[in-house]
């Protein structure tokens, strides 16, 4: 159904991952759900008002990743001006919400000793609704302090592969079909640029340019998720 596809440049060896990834808000709290495109995600976002693609670039021009939520409008509640308005408060939130967790989840890491392991497991608990894939069996009424490290560890893992692809990348909000992009400080651009050197962004396909140096972009592997 889904699958991560790695490409590889036939000239500089650069490697590229495009995730192949949906968003979706929740109807009640509008807050953001990330998830792979597997069917069970995709049965998720029906009755979101609001849900999209997302799509993982790079401008080699300015050294940094792109990421775009593209707005899906058929499937959306709203207007264009209402949803890029709301999804723009949503993807803040949620990565301020990373950014916090991240902190705390350090803190907790340094201060991992016995008596403090309640306030560990409490940690895990209470974040088990946004990293649940990754605790699951885990979480044991007898957890000992090994075994809490090492969720700890796969927390923070997680976390700061989020913070890597999403939060430290160039952020970007456009709508299937529209002429624009929308930049998280509310600056509209031609779809297509970067926002910060205006130069033409590719995108990561087969037969696309390398964002780096220009070359010719080929599928290297392919993992497919189910
Ligand atoms: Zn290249
Ligand atoms: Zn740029």
């Amino acid at each position: 159904m889904t699958h991560h596809t790695k490409y590889k440049c036939k000239k500089c060896d650069s490697i590229f991952v495009s995730y192949d990834q949906i968003f979706y808000l929740n109807p009640k709290t509008n807050e953001i759900n990330i998830e792979n495109k597997v069917l069970s995600a995709i049965e998720e976002s029906e009755s979101s008002p609001l849900v999209g693609n997302i799509i993982e670039t790079y401008c080699g021009n300015c050294n940094e990743k792109i990421t775009i939520f593209e707005i899906n409008p058929f499937e959306s509640r709203y207007g264009a001006c209402t949803s890029i308005n709301i999804l723009n408060d949503s993807i803040k939130k949620h990565y301020r919400f990373i950014q916090e967790k991240h902190k705390k989840a350090l803190e907790l890491k340094d201060m991992l000793t016995d008596s403090i392991i309640i306030e560990v497991y409490d940690f895990i608990l209470e974040n088990d609704k946004y990293f649940k894939e990754l605790i699951g069996e885990l979480i044991d009424s007898n957890g000992n302090n090994k075994n809490m490290m090492s969720k700890l560890n796969m927390i923070i893992n997680h976390m700061e592969s989020f913070i890597d692809t999403y939060v430290n990348s160039i952020t970007i909000i456009s709508i299937i079909y529209g002429g624009y992009f929308y930049t998280m400080d509310g600056d509209k651009f031609k779809r297509d640029h970067c926002p910060k050197c205006k130069n033409r962004i590719t995108y990561i396909v087969e037969d696309e340019t390398c964002p780096i140096c220009g070359g010719e972009l080929k599928v290297e592997d392919r993992i497919h998720l189910d």
